[in-house]
């Protein structure tokens, strides 16, 4: 190739269901995530869109396109078992642990704040609390009934789905089967299955904690309504891109433009962009650790895992693939982990690549359109191609981390042209592959810990050494050794033999 031109962005739209082109529709593109409700440890799965839309970030950036991001806190209306009625999930945390919903919420949004920092996600530019927002929801509740969109019923205001002309689109919904559908719960005098509450009434005789006046009585809003509400507020009337799990494609998000839409009756898509990732599937049973709670960071960090290495693990699968967590895949994103840490560390400082622009400036290659000059190496610039088309092609993260890995073992690339290559794939990737020292990532788990067939594999290992040493090959003691290392095993000589033990 003469010189990179760069790949168009395109992104797989849940809204049609197929990969378009992403063109931005403002200078600063709006960018919302449906976050977390605060009434409990985040679970490893409930990290995954996070990391997601972080790489869509990085992905922007990469394009040199500005973001502006919104990500909310629900700390209110979220009912439990996702439901219509009944009681607030914060209100029964707090009556579980006998503190007040602030210090829940607060004690919950800290927990997931450092859980997403050590997985190095960049910052929101906000994160709304849906308590906050009440009066505005409220605003909007009265103008949906006031253009005849609700109906109310002694449990409160309803969103009446048969006026939404194209109710359910996004979820491939069919209406009437939604109507018929499981999953929503039965309200009396309820119109449609599918309908749902703008405001929650307090139940006669029943007092609510987080309580607001308004004009359908005392009560709280409805889950979905915060969204369409701190979205708007905050990224306008229209944005270009809303991000969540698969879970709320179905019905959260559905609900979300039903109301949206017929909040602006302008004829156009609220959002022009929706993404969803897929589901981590956690087999509790081969994670003794977790026994008796939610698995979490926490408990891998203090099971020796590296922060980095789950994010290694979440980036290893494709954002719409389901992905299979097991202690097996988390020992060997460790061990991968561990020697990138390696390979790298001799390469820095790396440079600053967070764009394509400055990849290509950085190993010299002329712009697009202008007169070709000198590119002193060739191999550094296909690599940076290949990133390029990679997370271009929908967020293809696992083919970028192929393609980081091609380059770390190719004899042609020049140590500068490596460095460039790293940074902008770690730009990208977020796996802070600059700055990890080799020691942070060592497991420091006991032998009993291992996955199954780990120990049989470093015995294997060590008997190969020994019968290499008793050959006097030397070379390949040494190999053995670099192998065992990467893995985290330390061998000692003894007069009784090789010893080992994980570090
Ligand atoms: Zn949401």
């Amino acid at each position: 190739m003469a010189w990179v031109t760069g790949h168009q962005l395109r992104l797989f739209n849940s809204l049609g269901r197929r990969i378009e082109d992403f063109t931005p529709s403002a200078d600063v593109v709006g960018l919302y995530s449906c976050g977390p409700t605060v009434y409990s440890y985040q679970h490893l799965g409930n990290m995954r869109p996070y990391v997601f839309a972080d790489t869509l970030r990085r992905a922007l950036r990469w394009h040199g396109i500005p973001v502006r991001h919104v990500v909310n806190i629900t700390d209110v209306g979220h009912a439990v078992a996702d439901s219509d009625t009944g009681e607030d999930k914060l209100e029964v945390a707090a009556a579980r642990e006998r503190r007040s919903v602030e210090e829940i919420a607060d004690f919950y949004t800290q927990d997931w704040l450092a859980a997403l920092a050590a997985l190095n996600v960049q910052p929101a530019d906000v994160y709304p609390r849906a308590s906050a927002y009440v009066a505005a929801m409220i605003e909007f509740a009265k103008r949906l009934e006031d253009k005849g969109y609700t109906y109310r019923l002694p449990s409160g205001l309803y969103f009446d789905t048969a006026k939404s002309p194209g109710y359910g689109t996004l979820a491939l919904m069919d209406i009437a089967g939604q109507r018929e559908g499981e999953r929503v719960e039965i309200v009396e005098g309820r119109k449609h299955k599918s309908d749902f509450a703008l405001w929650r009434a307090e139940e006669p005789g029943v007092r609510r904690i987080m309580r607001w006046d308004s004009p359908w009585g005392w009560g709280a809003p409805g889950w979905h309504l915060e969204c369409s509400v701190m979205s708007m507020s905050l990224l306008g009337d229209h944005f270009d891109v809303h991000t969540g799990g698969i879970d709320h494609r179905e019905l959260h998000h559905v609900n979300e433009i039903a109301q949206s839409e017929a909040y602006l009756e302008d004829g156009r898509p609220w959002v022009r962009y929706w993404l969803h990732n897929e589901f981590i599937l956690l087999d509790a049973q081969k994670i003794a650790k977790s026994a008796g709670h939610t698995l979490r960071l926490a408990d891998l960090v203090e099971s020796g895992y590296h922060p980095m290495a789950y994010r290694l693990f979440l980036l290893g699968g494709h954002y719409r693939s389901q992905l299979d967590f097991t202690t097996t895949a988390m020992d060997a994103v460790q061990a991968t982990l561990r020697r990138l840490i390696a390979k790298i560390d001799p390469l820095r400082p790396l440079p600053p690549a967070e764009t394509l622009a400055g990849a290509l400036a950085l190993l010299g290659a002329p712009a697009a359109g202008s007169a070709a000059a000198a590119v002193h190496d060739k191999a550094a610039l296909g690599y940076i191609d290949a990133i390029d088309a990679a997370i271009s092609n929908d967020l293809a993260t696992p083919k970028l981390l192929a393609t980081l890995q091609d380059a770390l073992r190719d004899p042609d690339i020049t140590a500068d042209g490596l460095r460039v290559v790293v940074a902008a794939a770690d730009a990208l990737l977020g796996l802070r592959l600059g700055e990890l020292k080799p020691a942070e990532v060592d497991q420091r788990r006991t032998a009993d810990e291992l996955a199954p067939g780990a120990r049989e594999e470093i015995e294997r290992l060590i008997a190969e050494r020994t019968q290499a040493r008793a050959d006097k090959n030397w070379p390949r003691a040494d190999e053995i050794r670099v192998e065992l290392d990467a893995l985290g095993v330390q061998v000692t000589d003894t007069p009784d033999g090789p010893a080992w033990q994980l570090r």
